[in-house]
């Protein structure tokens, strides 16, 4: 027996065992019965969904009575199971079925995927349930299952990595029993192959389970992957005059640190002296670069490569420029943006000279802190 037979052999003769044959919509398994189930069942555990759904069909025994019914009513057979878009959709499915289907619902694939709110594994599930035809599915249960049976690499929710499910969900399909081998393969992952701590030593199909094999059930399916946080990138120019002073410039209103006194900034990739003359007429020298402050913002990672220049000649500013010489040992110091404050205080610990004012002595080494992202 091939492996892959012996994958549904092994989950048939389980399920004839252990398996889920007596809820509701399997009896009778028709197909407006396997499809509301199924419906209800994709964001609601069984248990849950038995009860809604037994109502539910007293009320709309059939696909003509669903399709009928005022929406409102529809809703309010439905309200307690959230995401309402699903029993909108029931409706709209079932008035097409009637519209253009004779009044029941299309049994062949293609077709059915046309209804709203019927997808691939759900038109898969109903064509196996009710009528018996050689269709894979994919539900969330399955993917945990078959990335761990197959140990496919990857977050199901990638289209590579689905992909492959599915390619492996259709390669372990048997040739007959299909209803109960897909209820079967359901039933595996709601009742052994569980998210968490999954029961091995019970489960029918452990010896070709490569994850099990391996001991690493745990690494399968792999988590949605975290997403990357922009990075942006800056120079802070540390700019000093012939005196020992330390330009600062107010930032724009919008963007980073808004409005806050600032070392200069400018573009990571900018000639940071060419910057200084065009926007305060400062002819400077570039000197040492110090190591590079990371700081995080909500929603981005700033990295600042902080920069030291000089200013020979006198350095006055424009009157209307959004910047000011200070003198850290005897100027008051306005509010700085942290990461900017706390290079200040550790250059004046470096220099031996006293803190500026308003600073601490520097005593510790910067943490990253989140601050509230700017506006822009
Ligand atoms: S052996 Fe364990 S991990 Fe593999 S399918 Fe069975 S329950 Fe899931």
């Amino acid at each position: 027996m091939s492996a892959h037979a012996s994958f549904s052999a092994r989950l048939l003769a389980w399920y004839d065992r252990h398996g889920r044959r007596d809820l509701p919509w399997q009896h009778a398994r028709t197909p407006y019965r396997v499809w509301v189930a199924e419906i209800m069942l994709q964001q609601t555990q069984v248990a849950a969904v038995v009860p809604y759904f037994q109502r539910f069909l007293r009320r709309f025994p059939d696909l003509a009575a669903l399709a009928a019914a005022p929406a409102d009513d529809v809703l309010q057979a439905w309200a307690g199971l959230g995401y309402y878009a699903r029993a909108r959709n029931l409706q709209r499915a079932a008035q097409i079925a009637v519209a253009e289907h004779g009044g029941a619902l299309p049994a062949e694939l293609p077709a059915l995927l046309e209804l709203p709110g019927i997808g691939r594994s759900t038109a898969a599930a109903v064509l196996a349930q009710a009528h018996g035809q050689r269709h894979a599915i994919l539900d969330g249960n399955v993917k945990r299952v078959l990335a761990r049976y197959g140990a496919v690499d990857g977050w199901p929710g990638a289209p590579a990595v689905a992909r492959a499910l599915w390619s492996l969900s259709e390669s372990l399909l048997p040739q007959e029993r299909l209803a109960d081998y897909t209820q079967a393969i359901m039933d595996l992952g709601a009742t052994l192959c569980t998210a968490r701590k999954p029961q091995c030593a019970r489960c029918p199909v452990q010896d070709g389970c490569a994850a099990h094999r391996a001991g690493r059930t745990a690494d399968f399916p792999a988590a949605r992957p975290r997403r990357q946080r922009p990075l942006r990138q800056a120079q802070l120019l540390l700019v000093q005059d012939a005196a020992g002073r330390l330009l600062l410039e107010r930032r724009p209103p919008a963007g980073i640190w808004g409005g806050l006194w600032c070392l200069p900034l400018a573009q990571a990739d900018e000639d940071a002296a060419a910057f200084l003359r065009g926007a305060y007429g400062l002819h400077a020298q570039a000197g040492e670069a110090l190591p590079t402050i990371a700081h995080a913002f909500t929603h981005f990672d700033l990295h600042l490569r902080p920069l030291r220049l000089h200013v020979r000649e006198p350095a006055g500013l424009a009157e209307q420029a959004p910047a000011r010489w200070i003198d850290l040992a005897a100027d008051a110091l306005p509010g700085l943006p942290a990461p900017v404050a706390r290079l200040l205080q550790q250059l004046a610990g470096k220099a031996g000279a006293a803190p500026p004012q308003g600073m601490a002595p520097a005593t510790t080494r910067p943490r990253r802190k989140a601050v509230s992202s700017p506006s822009t």
